[in-house]
């Protein structure tokens, strides 16, 4: 299945002169929802996952899925003052000024392994963060992976350290 075909260009979202991949059409269509999910679970190779973190908002519809399938725990990374319980956090740059990420201290245990999911890499910076998190609380990353990568931005340039999978490469 062609699941190039689910995503939809938005001209000028959020802002003007971005091109925006939507991945709505995607999520209401059940069979490339699932064929979306088991591309992603086929790129782990039976790696034993602990956790799956998910990174808000649009990380959490796959990453609860994957976490399911794979036995392991759902933990979400949200932004800042979402979270109900003791936090850390982690800042990146954003393109005018910087944001920050958020996890509870108690979501991961030492040597958990740890599988990373949102859906778009762009340049990196998001990506990066949470693997920040996911390594002062201990985790070990086994896999970053996304629905789509913007390899024009170069995000795989910040996270090289880590074995990184899209299921769509523009
Ligand atoms: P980065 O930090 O890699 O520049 O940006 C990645 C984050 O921004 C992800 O959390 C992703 O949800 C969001 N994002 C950036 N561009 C797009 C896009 O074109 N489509 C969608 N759906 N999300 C995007």
């Amino acid at each position: 299945m062609a699941l190039e075909k689910y995503i939809r260009d938005i001209v000028d979202f959020p802002k003007k002169g971005i091109v925006f991949k939507d991945i709505t059409p995607l999520l209401a269509s059940s069979e490339a929802t699932s064929e979306c999910l088991q591309v992603l679970l086929e790129s782990l190779n039976k790696q034993k996952i602990d956790k799956v973190v998910g990174v808000e908002s649009r990380g959490f519809f796959f990453a609860t899925l994957l976490a399911q399938e794979l036995n392991a725990g759902f933990i979400p990374v949200r932004k800042p003052k979402k979270l109900p319980f003791n936090t850390i956090s982690a800042s990146y740059e954003l393109e005018y000024g910087s944001d920050s990420l958020e996890i509870h201290i108690d979501a991961i245990q030492k040597g958990d392994k740890v599988l990373i999911h949102d859906d778009v890499l762009a340049t990196g910076g998001t990506a990066k963060a949470v693997c920040e998190l996911v390594e002062k609380l201990g985790g070990e990353i086994v896999q970053l992976n996304f629905i789509m990568e913007l390899s024009f931005l170069n995000g795989r340039g910040k996270v090289k350290e880590y074995p990184v999978f899209a299921v769509i490469t523009y």
